[in-house]
């Protein structure tokens, strides 16, 4: 198949997942279904028609607002819809239409959505998390179905680690995922309580904790790490920005950045560049 067919194919069906994704970003945080009722204005709860459903030109063609009340609409739907489908487009381009694929649109999804509502709320909903954390034993669980009936060229990660045990010869396989939500669940696990004991108060929320598990499920357990230093670097440097310009305008300022739209960044930039970024590494360490 052309590229530029690919392409089209994915950015469709991004921006309509990205739809959906909009659906959840209001919805979840708020504790509301995300099936019933169909989708509403949340000003004037007129029920949407079909066209105003189409993902990036009803909000070009509705001029911004509702078609009924005039609230209105956030940017966010625009952009939410245009994130995913590029999103979308740079998956096939790297991993092609391999496995992968499918289960980074769909985790990589949840992501996007856990990304704008931490930012608003605070929170990451359970239900993204959960949703991760299955997509990534999934993956694992449907790859070793296609390498067992000869299509290992369809798998880009491979899903079983060998686990050697300590002082002995012996070793034993363990599905990726597994590894990856019991190692960066625990560390994440640890520095929360490590870090309540140093500061006498919260330094990581329970949703970080189950997102950096969802992330480990996901990525080979190198890549996951990876984008845990990139998120604390990120981090590093928004967070002295943001009270360099808070200061500078003297402003009073709020000390809390949440972290999961840092941990969600550094997901996407290990997505994409990982495996060169730990090549580079290796190559730089142990040159030839
Ligand atoms: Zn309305």
């Amino acid at each position: 198949m052309p590229f530029y067919l690919s392409a089209a194919i994915a950015f469709i069906y991004g921006t309509v997942v990205g739809s959906f994704l909009n659906v959840c970003i209001w919805r979840m945080p708020r504790d509301q279904s995300i099936i019933r009722p169909p989708s509403h204005c949340p000003n004037c709860d007129g029920k949407l028609r079909a066209w105003e459903l189409i993902p990036l030109f009803s909000y070009l063609l509705l001029g911004r607002k509702c078609a009924r009340c005039g609230a209105p609409i956030s940017w966010r739907y625009f952009g939410v819809e245009l994130l995913t489908g590029l999103f979308y487009i740079a998956l096939v381009y790297y991993y092609g239409w391999r496995l992968e694929f499918f289960t980074f649109a769909l985790f990589g999804s949840a992501l996007i959505a856990a990304f704008f509502v931490d930012l608003e709320h605070w929170i990451i909903p359970d239900q993204l998390n959960i949703f991760g954390i299955v997509v990534g034993v999934a993956h694992d669980l449907a790859a070793l179905a296609l390498i067992e009936v000869g299509h290992p060229e369809a798998v880009f990660f491979k899903p079983v680690l060998t686990i050697p045990v300590p002082f002995t010869t012996a070793s034993f396989p363990m599905l990726q995922s597994i590894v990856g939500i019991v190692i960066c669940g625990a560390i994440f696990y640890a520095i929360a309580v490590f870090g309540e004991l140093a500061f006498k108060k919260e330094a990581m929320g329970g949703g970080d904790i189950k997102l950096a598990a969802a992330i480990g499920a996901n990525l080979p357990i190198s890549l996951a790490l990876l984008s845990f230093f990139v998120a604390v670097a990120l981090g590093s440097v928004i967070g002295i920005a943001w009270m360099l310009v808070m200061r500078a305008m003297r402003r009073e300022f709020k000390s809390y950045v949440p972290f999961g739209p840092m941990m969600v960044t550094g997901a996407f930039v290990v997505i994409f560049l990982g495996s060169r970024i730990i090549s580079a590494y290796m190559g730089y360490m142990m040159p030839r």
